[in-house]
């Protein structure tokens, strides 16, 4: 171990203090697609210093205390699966708190009026779920990260499950949370500071949820429509019923052919031949487009609903234009629900080519308008689709999904697009965070009422700037 960790390890146990370089490049980035084209200058100009993996709330607070005496940088990391670059470390000094090994808690309060779980921050998604089940509960949390993504996480970026129509995002769902500040004491205190806030106000270390009783019934619906307005008012008919759909998302029929929910598989074929085929199509975007309607006109919509005994298949009747298209779409798409095949990703970004995604919010009445102005500003630079999702009574998320070849068509398109959700009125993020990725268009991304608490509540509690410096602000 190198002279200046000696001291933290002897506290924390060798096998805490992380120094070699596969465990430093790997803490050099989350799982932004931008990262992932990063080359080992990039990559070695982002590494920190160390990662530190402390096993309890005493290794955290004695991580803090000596980063206080040695003004090192701290930035907390759950299990890196944030898309923005929430979790790259601000330099090379800094060091990252490895808060995965915080996962032990998991206590049910199970009183009638507000039954809740508080578990470690470093709990990934699925293990806690997969607790609460077996007692028959439910987060009625599930972002498609379930697999990756850990407790603290979800409440540092904001994070929404799949089900959100339903059930609402974490912000709904979290009751207190315990966190470390700079001289290493702990707060047991409400989330709602914490929540957005990207790891700059302090180490969580214990998180409380809401919990409800597991889903007993599901029913699956899909039904296809081949105007995107018809499609929206279906939906805004959908949310108006007492109880609203647990899922429901709109893609458009590009979107739907990639998700398999027309008739057919899909794309999903991982063949080195087809990935090969499907790069050479991304450098020919013209085509593409031109070709696209071939695969179909419809917008598909799925809608799940739980636990509606009345229900019996009555969602509300598609507007008049719009036609059932059975269970099956809305089935396919809850088994497929957390597919994601990193790998094929990661191979894309080898080869040259990108593929991003873009979240974005709109009201109601906005919708149609976003959608055709970020679609239409990244046609020159990308292959871009989307889906709607996360439905409430205001509005929604427009979800877009752009691939195409080159580094700085890559940029290009993200610039457009951000730009024209800018353009169209939009909030330039939904649930995925601010990050480094749209740190430059921050005042679109958060109200200026919630920048001036953070800066307050920034001040307040880490007025050194110790935690994830360069975050929330310009
Ligand atoms: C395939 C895929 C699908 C996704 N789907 C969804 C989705 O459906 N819904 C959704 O909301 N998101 C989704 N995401 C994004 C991501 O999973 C979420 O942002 C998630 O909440 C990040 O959790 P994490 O533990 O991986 O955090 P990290 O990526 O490690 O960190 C994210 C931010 O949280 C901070 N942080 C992490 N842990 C702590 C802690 N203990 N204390 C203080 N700060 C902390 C970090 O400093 C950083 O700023 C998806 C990502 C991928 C790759």
């Amino acid at each position: 171990m190198s002279l200046p960790f000696a001291e933290i390890g002897r506290v924390l146990g060798p096998a805490r203090v992380l120094e070699d370089e596969p465990t430093r490049l790997a803490a050099s980035r989350d799982s932004w697609p931008q990262a992932l084209g990063w080359g080992p200058e990039e990559l070695s100009r982002r590494r920190p210093a160390a990662v530190l993996k402390p096993r309890d709330e005493k290794g955290v607070a004695a991580v803090l205390a000596w980063a206080s005496a040695e003004k090192r940088g701290i930035m907390p990391r759950g299990a890196g699966s944030g898309v923005l670059g929430a979790a790259v470390p601000p330099g090379p000094e800094s060091v990252v708190l490895d808060a995965s090994s915080l996962d032990e808690k998991f206590e049910l309060d199970l009183r009638p009026d507000r039954p809740s779980v508080a578990c470690g921050a470093g709990m990934l998604g699925s293990n806690l779920e997969s607790r609460l089940q077996a007692k028959g509960w439910s987060l009625m949390h599930f972002p498609q990260s379930m697999e990756d993504s850990t407790a603290g996480g979800w409440i540092a970026t904001d994070s929404f499950g799949q089900l959100s129509t339903r059930y609402g995002g974490i912000a709904d769902q979290a009751l207190w949370v315990k966190a470390a500040l700079p001289d290493g004491s702990f707060r047991a205190e409400e989330a709602a500071p914490h929540i957005g806030a990207e790891g700059t106000l302090g180490v969580l270390t214990e998180v409380c949820l809401a919990i409800r009783p597991a889903a007993r019934s599901r029913s699956f619906h899909a039904f296809r429509f081949r105007k995107l307005r018809e499609a929206l008012d279906f939906c805004r008919t959908s949310m108006d019923q007492p109880v609203p759909p647990s899922v429901l998302r709109l893609y458009c029929p590009v979107d739907s052919f990639f998700n398999g929910l027309r008739r057919g598989r899909g794309t999903g074929g991982s063949s080195s031949l087809l990935e090969t085929a499907q790069s050479a199509a991304l450098r020919r975007l013209g085509l593409l487009y031109a070709l696209s309607p071939l695969i179909g006109r419809h917008w598909i919509c799925v809608a799940i609903y739980e636990d509606e005994p009345g229900f019996a298949g009555g969602a509300p009747a598609p507007a008049p234009r719009g036609s059932g298209l059975g269970d099956g779409p809305a089935m396919r798409w809850w088994e497929k629900r957390y597919h994601l095949d990193r790998e094929k990703l990661e191979r894309a970004f080898l080869r040259g080519c990108f593929a991003d995604t873009v979240d974005f919010w709109a009201p109601w009445e906005g919708l149609a308008g976003l959608h055709a102005g970020v679609l239409a500003a990244l046609r020159p630079h990308a292959f871009a689709f989307a889906h709607l999702s996360h439905f409430d009574r205001s509005g929604a998320c427009l979800y877009v999904t752009l691939a195409g070849t080159g580094a700085d068509s890559h940029l290009r398109a993200w610039q457009a697009a951000m730009d024209a959700c800018v353009r169209a009125g939009g909030r330039v993020n939904h649930h995925h965070g601010v990050g480094l990725a749209k740190l430059p268009w921050l005042k679109w991304a958060k109200t200026e009422e919630w920048l001036s608490r953070w800066q307050a509540e920034k001040k307040r509690r880490d007025p050194g700037n110790m935690f994830n410096a360069g975050k929330l602000c310009r």
